[in-house]
C-alpha cells in the first residue's frame, strides 16, 4: 500500500457514492517521524493526523515551515488542552462527552480562542471506546452547540466497530451517517470515519473525511 494506492482507492470508492462526493484524505501520521511526513508531503499530501499533543507538538514544530493541515484524532486529556490550544490543530476530532467540551471551552474563552471540533461517537456502543453514545449524540450537539459556542462543531467523528464482522461494521458506520444527516440542518459538515481497514466500506456509508495511516506509511 502507499498514498497512490489509497487515492485510487478512495476515488473508485468516492465516485460509487456519486460524482461529486469529495472525500478528504488525513494521512495518520502516529507511527512515523518527521522524515515520514517529509515524503508523503512531496508526493502532495497535506493534512496529518497525530493521536498525542506531545507528537503533535514535536512534528508540527519540525516541519512548520511546509504549509501542513494537522488533525488531533486522539482522545482529549484535559491536562493536555492549554498546548492543545497554543498548537491551534485545524480540527481536533476526538471530542467525547459533556465535561471535556465544557473544560475545553472555558479555556478556549480564557485565551480569547476558538477550535474546530468534532463530537466522538460510539457508534459501534463498545465499552472501551471512547465517544457519546448513539442515542444522546443529537441531544448532545445541539446542547453544545449553544453552550459552547467557542467549539466549532464542524459534525462528527467514529472509529468503526472493531470486529471482522461485517455486519457490525456496517451498522455502525450507518447509525453515524444517520446521525450526521440529522445534524447537518445544524450545520454538521464532516463525517470522519473510516481508517485503513475500512475506509472504502465507511465512504460508501457517507464519510467525506477518512482517517488513515499504516496503509500509507507502512508501504516502505
Ligand atoms: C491510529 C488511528 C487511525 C489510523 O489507523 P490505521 O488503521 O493505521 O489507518 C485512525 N483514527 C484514529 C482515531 C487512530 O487512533
Amino acid at each position: 500500500m502507499s498514498l497512490s494506492q489509497v487515492i485510487a482507492n478512495v476515488e473508485i470508492a468516492r465516485k460509487n457514492v456519486n460524482a461529486h462526493h469529495i472525500v478528504k484524505i488525513v494521512a495518520v501520521s502516529k507511527y512515523v517521524d518527521s522524515h515520514d511526513i517529509e515524503d508523503i508531503y512531496h508526493q502532495g499530501q497535506r493534512a496529518f493526523g497525530e493521536n498525542k499533543v506531545q507528537d503533535l507538538k514535536n512534528k508540527s514544530e519540525i516541519l512548520n515551515n511546509y504549509p501542513l493541515e494537522w488533525h488531533h484524532i486522539g482522545r482529549i486529556q484535559r491536562n493536555k488542552i492549554n498546548e492543545l490550544i497554543r498548537l491551534r490543530p485545524f480540527l481536533v476530532h476526538g471530542l467525547d462527552s459533556y465535561d471535556t467540551a465544557h473544560e475545553y471551552h472555558k479555556r478556549l474563552e480564557r485565551e480569547g480562542e476558538t477550535q474546530a471540533v468534532l463530537l466522538q461517537i460510539n457508534s459501534a456502543n463498545e465499552e472501551t471506546k471512547a465517544g457519546i453514545e448513539i442515542h444522546n449524540a443529537l441531544n448532545l450537539y445541539e446542547k453544545l452547540l449553544q453552550e459552547c459556542p467557542r467549539l466549532k462543531l464542524q459534525g462528527i467523528m467514529t472509529i468503526g466497530a472493531h470486529t471482522n464482522d461485517e455486519y457490525l461494521v456496517k451498522k455502525s458506520f450507518e447509525e453515524s451517517a444517520k446521525i450526521f444527516s440529522q445534524l447537518q440542518p445544524m450545520g454538521a459538515k464532516i463525517l470522519s470515519m473510516g481508517m485503513s481497514h475500512d475506509y472504502e466500506l465507511a465512504i460508501s456509508f457517507g464519510a467525506n473525511l477518512i482517517r488513515v495511516g499504516s496503509a500509507i506509511f507502512h508501504s516502505h
